[in-house]
């Protein structure tokens, strides 16, 4: 199952939701790319590059960190990509390497995007997303007790890039899912419980 949505469309917050009712690995580039640059990989050094620009990894990285998660035993009745494919050329090679039953398009309109993400606050242990508006002041996330961060991609300046690669590469993969019969698009701009409802629905 792939999700595709805006940045800040709440993809990993539903992403959470659905693995713990469905049983199924979560798996998000951005994480992986995460974990990598904090661990100081040479995946990690290539990617940030990119990512502190707002910029999308090159696709031949990508596709490869993903076939290699793919192949690990865990996956092997399902898994949930998130933030996977971000561009045609991504689409295309999971294709060789895997089946996609379902995408999910979180559809929010593109004004509350910047809002949303540059307010984002994100524990740095599980990845949990809160908004800073909803946070009361708290610092520690209510998962994990892991610290809440501000990711450096979230301030205005790169979220307004990230949001200009989203339309460009990563929006084709609507029409590229839609002509496949595979795409189910939920309203995301909706209070989580409502969407992560929709999706359900979706699923069912
Ligand atoms: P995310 O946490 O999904 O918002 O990803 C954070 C950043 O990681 C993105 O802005 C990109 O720079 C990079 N990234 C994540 N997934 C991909 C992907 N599939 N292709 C290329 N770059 C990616």
């Amino acid at each position: 199952m792939v999700l595709l949505g805006a940045p800040g469309a709440g993809k990993g917050t539903q992403a959470f939701r659905i693995c713990e009712k469905l049983n199924v690995p979560h798996i998000s580039t951005g994480d992986i790319f995460r974990k990598n640059i904090k661990e100081l990989t040479p995946i990690g050094v290539i990617a940030k590059g990119y990512i502190d620009k707002g910029e999308l990894v090159p696709d031949s990285v990508t596709e490869e960190i993903v076939r290699l998660r793919l192949a690990e035993p865990d996956c092997k009745n399902g898994y949930l990509l998130d933030g996977f494919p971000r561009t045609v050329a991504q689409a295309v090679a999971l294709e060789r390497f895997s089946k996609v039953d379902v995408v999910i398009d979180i559809d929010v309109p593109t004004e509350k995007l910047l809002r949303r993400m540059t307010g984002r606050r994100v524990c740095e242990k599980c990845g949990q997303s809160y908004h800073v508006d909803f946070l009361n002041g708290k610092t520690t996330c209510s998962e994990c007790g892991g610290s809440l961060i501000h990711r450096a991609d979230d301030v205005e300046e790169t979220v307004n890039e990230r949001l200009r690669v989203y339309a460009e590469k990563t929006m084709p993969l609507v029409q590229f899912y839609q002509d496949k019969g595979l795409l189910k698009r939920v309203n995301g701009d909706l209070p989580t419980d409502e969407v992560f409802a929709e999706i359900l629905k979706v699923l069912e």
